[in-house]
């Protein structure tokens, strides 16, 4: 549910069965010239959405704007910002969703130079710490290492993610079909030898799973049960 969709007393009804939020993250940065400038967010609000779809919750706005990003490597239509804004529009946004009475709120960051990630992380842990509310930031590939995926910049899985999501927004007639060319601005497995509808698809589905699975422990305080008991 999109929470600048919904009603008072939708929300209402939401905060008393599964008072969980997501987040989507993102940045308007270059992503090679065959996939759309808003790749991050827009992937990450496509995988918020179908998260929330398992376990309740209502999903935010996409948030566009990301801090460290191509613009540094001089790659254009990309729009930089600052580590402090990113920052302070986290930690408002926690406050926010913490006095609506979420317990848990998830910010999934598809956009994720290590400062950026690193930055948020910074935010929602100390946020969190030593309250009943429970924050959890990660990029997408977070939880799916295991199958491969340890992030990259629109190359083989993130060219497919969005091939999956938005197959609109995807134009690989953009790409040189000279495999010797180089890509300007990809990171990662050639997108051109290795991306498909169908690796996205398996990833995204591995990705919600997993973290549907997760949000629905620290939903009923499984998390913290495990630990007393430890
Ligand atoms: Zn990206």
């Amino acid at each position: 549910m999109k929470y600048e969709e919904l009603l008072p007393h939708q929300i209402e009804k939401i905060l008393e069965e599964a008072p969980v939020a997501y987040i989507p993250w993102g940045a308007l940065e270059w992503h090679g010239r065959h996939l759309a400038i808003g790749n991050d967010a827009i992937k990450a609000a496509a995988i918020c959405e179908r998260v929330a779809d398992r376990t309740g919750g209502v999903v935010l706005p996409p948030v566009y704007f990301g801090y460290q990003t191509m613009k540094r490597k001089g790659f254009r239509h990309t729009l930089e910002i600052k580590e402090a804004p990113v920052r302070a529009l986290a930690y408002d946004l926690l406050r926010g969703l913490e006095s609506e009475d979420f317990k848990v709120v998830v910010i999934l960051t598809g956009h994720y130079g290590s400062r950026h990630l690193a930055a948020l992380k910074g935010v929602g842990e100390k946020f969190g710490k030593g309250k009943e509310i429970r924050v959890w930031v990660l990029a997408e590939y977070e939880v799916v290492t295991d199958l491969g995926y340890t992030g990259d910049h629109a190359a083989k899985w993130e060219t497919s993610i969005l091939m999956h999501l938005r197959p609109d927004l995807v134009d690989m007639g953009q790409l040189s079909a000279d495999l010797d060319e180089k890509l300007e601005g990809v990171g990662g497995d050639d997108p051109r030898e290795h991306a498909s509808p169908e690796v996205g698809q398996k990833i995204v589905e591995a990705i919600v799973e997993r973290m549907a699975k997760r949000v629905t422990n620290l939903l009923q305080g499984k998390e913290e049960e495990e630990a007393r008991e430890a």
